[in-house]
C-alpha cells in the first residue's frame, strides 16, 4: 500500500523490524547512522537499499527533522556503498520514493541504489 509520507512514524514497519534485528537483512554496510542491506526484490543486477537508524518516514521527514550529524551521515554513507561496490565508474541511479505519487511503499525513509546494467530513461527503469 502507498505510504502516506505526512503520516506520523510507524515502528512496525519493516524497515524497522530490521533495524531492531527482529526480521533478518542481507547487509552491506553499518556504522553510527545507517544500515545498507540487498532489496529483497531487486530490480537490477545490483539493488541495494540505504536507510537511516533513526525514525524518519521519508525524504521529507528526514530532511526537515534530522540533525546535521545524520544528514551528513547517512550520505556519505550512500556514496560509500556505492564506491565500495565499485559502481562509480559504471554509474548508479538514486532514488528516494516520497509518498503515494512516488509509490513508497515502506513508511522509513531508503534510498534506493540501482546499478549493474544500463538502467535507461529515469522513469522506465521502475514503472
Ligand atoms: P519503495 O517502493 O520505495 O517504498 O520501496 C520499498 C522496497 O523495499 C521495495 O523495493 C521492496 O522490494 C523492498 N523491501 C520490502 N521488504 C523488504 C525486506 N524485508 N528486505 C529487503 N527489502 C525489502
Amino acid at each position: 500500500m502507498a505510504v502516506d509520507a505526512t503520516q506520523p512514524y510507524d515502528d512496525q514497519n519493516v524497515f524497522a523490524k530490521i533495524l531492531r534485528g527482529e526480521i533478518p537483512c542481507r547487509r552491506v554496510h553499518e556504522d553510527e547512522w545507517t544500515l545498507a542491506f540487498h532489496d529483497i526484490n531487486p530490480q537490477a543486477p545490483n539493488h541495494v537499499l540505504v536507510i537511516p537508524k533513526g525514525a524518519y518516514v521519508s525524504w521529507d521527514d528526514f530532511s526537515a527533522k534530522a540533525s546535521d550529524a545524520e544528514i551528513a551521515g547517512f550520505v556519505r554513507a550512500v556514496g560509500q556503498v556505492a564506491r565500495a561496490a565499485g559502481l562509480v565508474a559504471p554509474g548508479y541511479r538514486l532514488l528516494a520514493n516520497t509518498g503515494p505519487n512516488s509509490h513508497q511503499e515502506v513508511p522509513h525513509l531508503h534510498v534506493h541504489i540501482l546499478a549493474g546494467r544500463p538502467l535507461g530513461p529515469m522513469l522506465a527503469a521502475m514503472p
